[in-house]
């Protein structure tokens, strides 16, 4: 497949003649082509994957459970369902709505069909039109199979690798990429696409919108909003078209769209809103995973204590990784960028470990971590990768009674280097708690085997896939 979104040549003759005649506006002629991405799973495939970020999401957030709120939002999700272009629909597909009692300006969808609409959204739309438009770009991303579609493309260079062969019940693959959980404010829950991918969204989701009867403007109308709730601050602007663009582009697109009548009729819509304003104030998504009991703050929170490992099991509050990374040297030969808000805490002299606080601690007299990375090198006696791995992974399972495998081996890359992942399953001997633990391997050039093993609750999993995977991505080798 080419590019997804064609321009087509007498839109750049129309451009040229618009740029001499100055005064005209800028128009194509037809509405922009949009068609699938390169995909390896098959859509039976997303909707498992989102059945189970699904109910690992349901875990993490409250729903609202208000039959009436929750009957609206359906309503108005089926509508926008009922208008995805024919060439769009997956009759596998299972498309349901369901309301998070959370502030923040957001909604998230997940493969094959299940979509999450803040209670916060929800209360900043003015109009039911622009709660459709934010519903209509996430039932987008859906319809374009964008999770796998990612999956796919990032498995092809190996950065998914040991992720995709988790099973089970924690989040793999697309879903770790796509269903990104971070604490920066506005906008990180939402899908973390490319600008393709999200300019794609917004291009159906303004076909979907006036299908549904409602103006594409509005989806548009609703990125100001968010720009102007501070969205800037968080990753998602950083990486995504800024909302004066995607508001400059949904416009543009909508002069091609014809929307089908129906009455604007706001009621129903202000009266649900009314209907919430009797709530109590609702938790941001970031303050509901750090009180939500799954690291309860036990007034036991480490001060900073540099280096030193504070003698008691990690059990204090961790702070979500910072999408701002800092740069370390290592070792001479190693270069890697984690999130600023982790600690560097060097280890046996061949190893080093980057851990956010309270991530940390000790039991038994050993050091034990709940969240981060240990980066390293070891000696082998084998010059094959494959069994050198085998030789690494058995000596640490030698030494963790839990460890066990949970996929194959993945290929994969390191700096462009041929390199091994696999996930295994472990329990934290210091909180009891069951974790995920994925190991990297590559060869360096004296014949030491290089390692980036993370560990993560299996709980946090899907918070950390991001951050994990932008480590692995940033380690350069240089020896
Ligand atoms: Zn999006």
């Amino acid at each position: 497949m080419n590019r997804k979104i064609k321009l087509g040549a007498c839109q750049m003759v129309a451009l040229t003649i618009a740029a001499a005649v100055l005064l005209m506006p800028l128009r194509t002629f037809a509405q922009t082509q949009i068609s699938y991405h390169k995909n390896r799973y098959k859509p039976g495939d997303d909707v498992k994957l989102g059945r189970q970020a699904a109910a690992e999401a349901e875990q993490q957030f409250p729903l609202l459970r208000d039959s009436e709120v929750t009957a609206y939002v359906e309503k108005v999700g089926q509508r926008l369902v009922a208008s995805i272009p024919a060439e769009f629909q997956h009759s596998e597909f299972r498309y349901y709505f369901k309301v998070i009692n959370a502030s923040d300006i957001n909604a998230f969808a997940l493969p094959g069909g299940p979509m999450y609409v803040n209670r916060g959204m929800i209360e900043a739309a003015s109009t039911e039109g622009e709660m459709a438009g934010v519903m209509a770009h996430e039932l987008s991303h859906v319809a374009l199979r964008h999770g796998t579609a990612q999956a796919t493309k990032a498995q092809k260079y190996g950065l998914l690798a040991g992720i995709l062969g988790i099973g089970g019940a924690i989040l793999g693959g697309p879903v770790g990429t796509a269903a990104q959980v971070g604490a920066q404010g506005v906008g990180v829950y939402f899908l973390k696409f490319s600008r393709e991918y999200e300019t794609e969204a917004d291009l159906l989701g303004a076909r979907i919108m006036a299908n549904a009867g409602y103006d594409p403007r509005d989806l548009a109308r609703m990125f100001q909003k968010i720009e102007a709730q501070g969205g800037g601050g968080g990753g998602f602007l950083s990486d995504h078209p800024s909302p004066a663009n995607r508001y400059a582009r949904i416009n543009q697109e909508a002069q091609y769209l014809r929307v089908q009548e129906r009455t604007r009729d706001n009621r129903e819509f202000l009266a649900i809103k009314e209907r919430l304003r009797g709530y109590p104030r609702a938790q941001t998504m970031a303050e509901i995973q750090r009180n939500g009991g799954r690291y309860p703050n036990q007034g036991n929170n480490y001060p900073d204590q540099g280096n030193n490992y504070p003698s008691n099991p990690p059990r204090g509050r961790v702070e979500y990784p910072s999408s701002r990374f800092r740069n370390y040297a290592e070792f001479n030969v190693l270069q890697v960028s984690v999130p600023d808000n982790w600690r560097e805490l060097s280890d046996q002299g061949s190893s080093v470990w980057f851990a956010p606080a309270g991530a940390y601690g000790s039991t038994n007299g050993q050091v034990v971590y709940t969240h981060g990375v240990n980066i390293g090198a070891t000696r082998t006696n084998n010059r094959n990768l494959q069994q050198a791995t085998n030789e690494f992974v058995s000596a640490l399972q030698q030494g963790n009674n839990n460890l066990r495998a949970r996929s194959n081996y993945q290929r994969t890359y390191v700096d462009d280097r041929n390199a091994l992942s696999i996930a295994l399953s472990n329990t934290n001997e210091a909180t009891g708690r069951a974790e995920v633990v994925n190991i990297v391997t590559a060869q360096l050039r004296n014949g030491d085997l290089f390692y980036l093993i993370t560990v993560v609750p299996d709980s946090d999993y899907y918070n950390y896939q991001n951050t994990f995977q932008n480590i692995l991505r940033s380690v350069q080798l240089n020896d």
